[in-house]
């Protein structure tokens, strides 16, 4: 009997696929009793994940001590190895198995439960701390017992793709998604501009997000179809309907297609105004995209993805590899290169996770880097080598404060410095350009505009800022809004200042690759639009048929609405 679920559309298209079940929470681990006979080959699958993830954390440590890490995380991931051994966590989780023929994970779910709750007893507050690292561990043996999106199955013979069910997946495993055959995913939680999503929409995945039970109600191997633009999942459905969405596959399609005929036309508007339609990418592997849409250049190139799920941070080497790499295949073009955006729900796996009470508000993005002065000196030594290779301008994110730019600026020096005695060659004049993302930089904007070369304004994060909502947090999705007046006050101010003092504003944040808001921005006096590569073409249609002189006076009267119903109904009368 089919079904249907409505979540979150966060990535446009249709997939028809069959479900494979992914896991990552310990709330996940299913509960059962092991036949008599499989009781020694339960144990050896524990000891094979405990043998699996002691790799792992040796790897870690390696990685943490070669010196661009926390200097203090070889000592946690000494203590998690010392834990494997533990007889009280290991020989307990086996006794479990094979005295009350409970599964590997349900056994160490088991153990560890009651091993928090002694160390909840205790006093001493470090010591009571360290229940984190119990569950960091066995968290990491259930992964390996489940399996992770690494390992995904392979292609099917009936022509159909793979579509992950999960409860949530981190940018990382989206990322992951590209070397396999998957047609889609469909996650429990999740928001709409949470990282996660964009990924999706960057590999062109059609994906649907909080579903809240999704990973319960499907079953491995069964039919699932995913309508990513309206949000709509079928699980189980008969013959019929495939051939209905497979219809509608075809037919959205096509309309792409039709649009490939803007590649080349100049983004102009019927007013002869030039606007610059930019790339959002990941890394290298997006150049094939970037190309089959001749984008203007780069606006942002979210160098974090070259950090995240790995076992070690890539050398300076690897980095200006991968810059070089891009730069070089956009020969004249801007390509804008943002200093790496971990934290929040972007963790690195090199560093012990600590526990924040607000990731979102806590070591994010230019705040991590310069806690990190050395791994920072190492990705800028590396832009600035990638910087003799064409125009390169360097992005720093997530900006509140003018020492945050000032403390930047001499790390930049600092390394031009180093590469001069090297004798490397880079490019002097290479520009530094900050991210206004934070309300408190778009409201201070002179202490940015007397100290960086060029501004982008990073909507998702602006909105989630301004408005105070997690945007990767489903239940406050229905609050996350473009179109509030206080963040159009804020976008329309930062883009305004910039014409004044000469400084160019460009908007990174998926704002700019929706089409909805595409004729206000243009009101709004923004002409760099930066976004995935696939709705560049959308866009341009937009701007192809926009006109300027008409559009400009009446997004000036928008700003000074403060109703939203008003808000959003000339907006919407704007395409009219
Ligand atoms: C933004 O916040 O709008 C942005 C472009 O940066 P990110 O989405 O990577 O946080
Ligand atoms: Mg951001």
């Amino acid at each position: 009997m089919a079904f249907t679920i409505h979540g979150l559309p966060v990535s446009q298209g249709i997939a028809i696929g069959h479900v494979h079940l992914v896991s990552h929470a310990l709330l996940e681990v299913n509960h059962y009793h092991v036949a008599e006979r499989h009781l020694e080959e339960e144990v050896a699958r524990l000891d094979e994940a405990v043998a699996t993830v002691h790799g792992e954390l040796v790897g870690l440590k390696a990685a943490a001590t070669a010196g661009h890490s926390h200097s203090e995380v070889g000592a946690f991931v000494d203590l998690q190895i010392m834990m494997l051994a533990d007889p009280l966590l290991i020989e307990a989780a086996r006794r479990l198995v094979l005295e009350r023929r409970c599964n590997a994970e349900w056994a160490l779910v088991q153990q560890m439960e009651h091993l928090v709750e002694q160390f909840e007893q205790i006093e001493d507050p470090y010591l009571r701390e360290r229940k984190a690292d119990v569950v960091q561990v066995v968290e990491r043996l259930v992964k390996v017992l489940l399996g992770q999106p690494g390992h995904l199955p392979p292609k099917r013979r009936d022509g159909l793709g793979t579509i992950v069910v999960a409860h949530d997946l981190s940018p990382a495993d989206t990322l992951g998604f590209r070397d396999h055959n998957i047609a889609g995913f469909v996650t429990d939680v999740g928001g709409p501009t949470s990282h996660t999503a964009i990924v999706a929409r960057s590999l062109a995945i059609p994906a649907v997000v909080g579903l809240h039970h999704i990973r319960q109600l499907a079953e491995e191997d069964e039919l699932l179809i995913i309508d990513g633009t309206r949000g709509v999942v079928i699980v189980g459905a008969d013959a019929g309907i495939v051939e209905e969405y497979r219809l509608r596959r075809a037919e959205l399609e096509l309309e792409r297609s039709k649009l490939n005929r803007l590649r080349d036309t100049p983004a102009r508007t019927l007013d002869g105004e030039l606007v610059n339609l930019l790339a959002n990418i990941e890394g290298p592997k997006d150049i094939g995209h970037i190309r089959a849409v001749n984008a203007d250049g780069i606006g942002l190139y979210r160098t974090e993805f070259l950090f995240l799920g790995r076992d070690s941070l890539p050398d300076e080497d690897e980095q200006y590899e991968a810059y070089r790499t891009v730069i070089k295949a956009l020969p004249g073009k801007p390509v804008t290169i943002r200093t790496f955006d971990v934290g929040a729900d972007k963790a690195l796996d090199t560093v012990s996770p600590r526990f924040e009470p607000n990731p979102a508000l806590g070591l994010r993005a230019i705040r991590y880097s310069l806690t990190e002065p050395k791994m920072f000196l190492t990705q800028l030594r590396a832009l600035l080598r990638a910087s003799a290779h064409g125009k390169l301008q360097i992005m720093i994110p997530m900006l509140a404060h003018a020492h945050e730019i000032d403390q930047t600026l001499a790390l930049v020096d600092k390394a031009k410095a180093e590469l001069r005695a090297e004798r490397v060659k880079f490019d002097e004049t290479v520009q530094i350009g900050g991210m206004i993302e934070v309300p408190a930089a778009a409201l201070a904007l002179g202490m940015f505009i007397r100290r960086l070369a060029f501004l982008s304004i990073g909507t998702n994060d602006l909105i989630q800022y301004t408005l105070a909502i997690d945007r990767s947090d489903e239940a406050v999705v229905h609050l996350y809004d473009p179109l509030h007046p206080a963040v159009l006050k804020l976008i329309g101010g930062t883009i305004q200042a910039g014409a004044r003092y000469g400084l160019p504003v460009s908007v990174c944040g998926e704002m700019a690759g929706d089409p909805a808001y595409t004729l206000l921005l243009l009101g709004m006096g923004l002409r760099n639009f930066s976004m995935h590569p696939g709705n560049i073409l959308e866009i341009k249609q937009q701007v192809l048929r926009s006109d300027l002189g008409e559009l400009a006076p009446r997004v000036q009267r928008i700003l000074k609405l403060d109703e939203p119903a008003k808000v959003r109904d000339a907006v919407a009368r704007l395409a009219g």
